[in-house]
């Protein structure tokens, strides 16, 4: 089978073999996927036209309608997206579910933000403003859509997901959804996007998406366009150095990777409801997705006391996880995506040794269904490092798989230091019974992260994850993870959005802005 692209239109299939998507338990081909010979400027060029006038013309309302469109369609078709994921992505049922359905739900949310911004086109944002003696003349702010389009380049790890929250937010903003999921996983993605298209609820020119490498993306932006890029810190230095970005100023927006943390409070002894929460949500961390979340708990840090008891506890419940083929029911962790990820991984576990001891994992593993030689498995994998306020690696290095460095601390200002060591990161999770210390934390750690979950007894159950973006929230942090943010509400529009100050007659002021919605809601 050969992955065709989506473009001006039509579904064109790259002229050479391309790259093959490989089962990641099975080692067999999938499908191919190649862009070579697809018209990418044109591709480009008819999205900004046609999709973009499209949009522009549309009510907030509207666009939010055509969003619950699309999350209809893949809603009806959502049960036939799991063996895809399955087979592609090495996904369990609970991994293909925070992708398929955390794209799906994403895309109702944001489409529930287009209905409360109703009858609008563009935004305001705050009150006039005088500017002289003459109140007769003010100033205000407006936000309309950019004319390009939104160039979503994501990463291997979330087909689904990562698809439908860019093109989700571009769509409401105004502007049409040009995607490029990664190769490796391009599948999923692939048939999400045929069956809205085949359902015909999105009109031409709004939603593309290019299969295989488009490489020729960058040189071919301008600078009414945006880039949300998610993927490697690598990448992400190679888009931002591009000529063409640099020369016309392209908004790019940067979701990297990030060695995202956990603080055990030191009131949350063995036996209390936050220890427990704490090493379940390690152990969920970890496993789920095989790790490959961006969002991943890397680094677990606990008071120096209890380090012997969390590592036990830890160890204890990663003995209960069943790896293999996550055809096989009883399996609770799959593979990592493919072989170079498997041997990215491993190399990261040998560099962290130097610092870390293994606690549990990086050896032989118990496959259930499933041959070591074609797969690419990894153990769920504990390491502990005894001293991190000296070491480097465990803060440095991201192993993009089942892998967790446990350190101690000594206070709770080490406890700060030790999290912002990441050098900026998109989530850090507090659990503590101690209302005082989780605000010290948060407010101590605030600069370095995108996002920070406080989790007591009381919000044990209900939270919804470390890991888990909820569209409500801000997704991104400073630093190395990117510098960027996607979602968060309305704010998430303001990337594909020109935000300008009008001056002039007060009362034509208000004629602008009797036409906008708020930008804060
Ligand atoms: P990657 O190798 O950087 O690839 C990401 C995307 O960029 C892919 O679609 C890839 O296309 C494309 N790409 C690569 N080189 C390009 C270039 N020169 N110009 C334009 N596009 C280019 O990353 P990955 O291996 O897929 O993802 C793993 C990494 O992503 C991890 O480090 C993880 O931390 C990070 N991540 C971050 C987030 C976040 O939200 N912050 C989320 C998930 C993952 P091809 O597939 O065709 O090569």
């Amino acid at each position: 089978m050969k992955l065709a692209s989506y473009v001006s239109g039509r579904w064109v299939e790259g002229s050479d073999q391309g790259t093959a998507l490989i089962d990641p338990v099975l080692g067999t081909e999938l499908a191919r996927a190649s862009t070579t010979g697809v018209d990418v400027g044109a591709a480009l060029a008819f999205a900004r036209d046609k999709g973009g006038a499209a949009l522009r013309d549309m009510t907030f309302a509207q666009r939010g309608a055509l969003i619950k469109g699309i999350a209809d369609v893949l809603t009806a078709k959502r049960d036939s997206y799991f063996a895809i994921a399955q087979a592609n992505s090495g996904n369990t049922k609970i991994d293909g579910a925070i992708d398929i359905d955390g794209g799906i739900g994403t895309l109702k949310y944001i489409a529930r933000l287009g209905e409360t911004l109703g009858a609008a086109k563009y935004l305001k944002d705050g009150k006039l403003e005088r500017l002289s003696r003459d109140e007769a003349f003010q100033a205000m702010h407006v936000s309309v859509p950019i004319r390009g389009v939104g160039i979503h380049i994501n990463a291997f790890n979330f087909p689904s997901w990562g698809l439908w929250e860019k093109a989700g937010m571009s769509i409401l903003a105004g502007v049409p959804a040009f995607a490029k999921p990664a190769t490796a996983t391009a599948l999923l993605s692939y048939q999400m996007v045929k069956d809205v298209i085949d359902a015909g609820v999105v009109p031409p020119g709004v939603l593309s998406l290019v299969c295989g490498g488009a490489r020729e993306l960058t040189d071919l932006v301008t600078g009414q366009d945006a880039i949300a890029f998610t993927g490697s810190a690598d990448t992400a230095a190679a888009l931002k150095t591009h000529k063409r970005v640099i020369e016309s100023c392209v908004r790019l927006n940067i979701e990297a990777d990030s060695l995202n943390s956990c603080i055990l409070g030191p009131d949350a002894k063995p036996g209390t409801p936050e220890f427990d929460f704490f090493v379940r949500e390690v152990v969920r961390e970890m496993t789920t997705k095989a790790g490959q979340k961006c969002t991943a708990i890397r680094r677990a840090f606990v008071p120096k006391a209890v380090i012997g008891d969390v590592a036990a506890a830890i160890e204890a419940a990663l003995g209960k996880i069943v790896v293999g083929n996550p055809r096989n029911e009883t399996v609770t962790m799959g593979p990592v995506v493919s072989k170079s990820q498997q041997k990215a991984v491993l190399e990261a576990v040998a560099k962290l040794k130097s610092e870390a001891k293994v606690v549990t994992g990086d050896g032989a593993l118990k496959l259930v269904d499933a041959d070591a030689d074609k797969s690419c498995f990894i153990a769920p994998t504990l390491l502990r490092c005894d001293t991190p306020a000296t070491a480097n690696v465990v803060h440095d290095v991201e192993p993009f798989g089942p892998v967790s460095t446990l350190m101690p601390y000594d206070n709770a200002a080490q406890a700060i230091q030790l999290a912002d060591r990441g050098e900026g990161s998109l989530v850090a999770s507090i659990f503590t019974g101690d209302k005082d210390f989780a605000r010290d934390t948060v407010l101590g750690i605030g600069p370095y992260h995108g996002r920070v979950l406080v989790v007591d007894a009381s919000v044990g159950k209900a939270q919804t994850g470390h890991g888990i973006v909820m569209p409500m929230c801000v997704h991104g942090g400073p630093g190395r993870a990117g510098n960027g943010a996607e979602l968060g509400g309305l704010r998430g529009l303001a990337f594909y959005h020109q935000r300008f100050a009008v001056q002039g007659r007060a009362d034509w002021l208000q004629n602008v802005a009797a036409g906008a919605a708020d930008a804060n809601g």
